[in-house]
């Protein structure tokens, strides 16, 4: 079968084993695949020592064509998944920090979400794997796992849902795939979001999803941009005794003065990967089409994934579907 593989530093598609079912869990057919900033990031960071480890493609839309599992699921359910869940068990899930745990970071699925079969485990089908409702586009649900992400940054700034937010206002910095979408779910919990980018374009695109800018200091500051003006940009907006959430890595990272922070008592709070529940409120979202993500999705086939990744470096497009 197809399978996307980094060698020699460039994405290529090989051809390798199908995947064999040889424990609890299933095998999907993928129908497609979400490409994603983190993808980008493990691409541009990979060396010649750990390419052959790296995993490319998480945000899975497929159908299971073989399955050994308790749960519910079966043959022919469509499926949309992510691919990391932790053993709620050790010292990092006991205070929250699922992301942290050793079985978060070394779950994933098989080999990896540019391939034209996975295989899933048992864990997979339990707390990272929804059904796909009949009424949304594969390119849309695919969201599951960027948008579980952005309900985990929004929880650690510290709101929550059913909680008058209505006097809070918050500034989402970068205006590409995840910046529109964490917008848009900041309304969702009753907050009031503003946004801002560099690049012109993307904030004129923004105003189609109710998105704006104004000059303002903001109670919290979602940083979804990976440029090196992200961190001076976030200061100049956060108002003092505010918070600064990460959920970007940073190219030039220079880091934060302490006295920066110090002075103005600004927290900053950094949001990496979601966890079990972080998922179900995603999936509730996007099922019951409460985030708009039409039209954000450029849609690319498997044996022109390197062109996909092309375009989203050079900014050209916002997000890549690729479809298998
Ligand atoms: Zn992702
Ligand atoms: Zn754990």
């Amino acid at each position: 079968m197809k399978s996307a593989k980094l060698i020699n530093s460039r994405v290529q598609i090989v051809d390798i084993e199908k995947p064999i079912l040889d424990c609890k869990g299933a095998i999907i057919k993928v129908l497609g695949c979400g490409l994603c900033g983190s993808d980008i990031v493990k691409i541009k960071h990979a060396t010649c020592d750990n390419e052959s480890e790296i995993r490319l493609g998480h945000e899975v839309v497929g159908q299971i064509v073989e399955i050994n599992s308790n749960t519910n699921y079966k043959t022919n359910d469509i499926v949309v998944l992510g691919h990391h869940y932790p053993c709620f068990n050790c010292d990092f899930c006991r205070i929250g920090a699922y992301s942290m745990c050793k079985t978060f970071k070394n779950s994933n699925i098989y080999p990896c979400g540019f391939s034209e079969f996975i295989k899933v485990d048992e864990n997979h089908l339990k707390y990272t794997v929804f059904p796909v409702p009949k009424n949304i586009k594969y390119e849309e649900i695919s969201f599951l796992e960027p948008l579980a992400c952005i309900i985990r940054a929004i929880k650690r700034s510290g709101f929550s849902l059913g909680c008058d937010n209505s006097k809070s206002n918050t500034l989402v910095l970068g205006l590409g795939s995840i910046g529109l979408l964490t917008a848009q779910a900041l309304k969702i919990y009753g907050v009031n979001s503003f946004g801002f980018d560099i690049n012109e374009e993307r904030k004129t695109y923004a105003s189609k999803f109710d998105v704006f800018y104004k000059k303002d200091k903001y109670d919290v500051v979602f940083m979804t941009s990976g440029s090196s003006k992200a961190i001076p940009t976030a200061l100049e907006h956060v108002r003092d005794g505010g918070k600064i959430i990460v959920f970007s890595s940073i190219e030039n990272d220079d880091g934060y003065k302490n006295n920066d922070l110090y002075y103005r008592e600004v927290s900053v709070i950094p949001s990496y990967s979601p966890s079990p529940d972080d998922y179900k409120v995603s999936y509730n979202f996007l099922s019951n089409k409460k985030i708009n993500v039409d039209g954000i999705s450029t849609i690319y086939s498997l044996d022109n994934l390197s062109s996909a990744i092309e375009d989203i470096i050079c900014g050209k497009i916002f997000k890549a579907y690729i479809e298998i």
